[in-house]
């Protein structure tokens, strides 16, 4: 499809870097996961999780 990003470990839905697992951008092993933040909690790394906590903490307390 153009303009979408295609995953070079991915083959016929399934992940060639995790196990041959069916593909799911963001699990633990791919090549996302620590660099985004995902929706799904389980998805973010705990360096993500830090950071969005901070973030969330920031705009709680505002930006002072
Ligand atoms: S899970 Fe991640 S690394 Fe694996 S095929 Fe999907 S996008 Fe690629």
């Amino acid at each position: 499809m153009s303009g979408s990003w295609g995953c070079p470990h991915e083959v016929k839905g399934l992940c060639s870097k995790v196990k041959n697992r069916p593909c799911d951008p963001g699990m633990k092993g791919c090549v996302l996961y620590g660099r985004f933040a995902f929706s799904t909690a389980d998805k973010n790394s705990p360096a993500i999780r830090r950071k969005l906590l901070a973030t969330k903490e920031e705009k709680k307390h505002g930006n002072q």
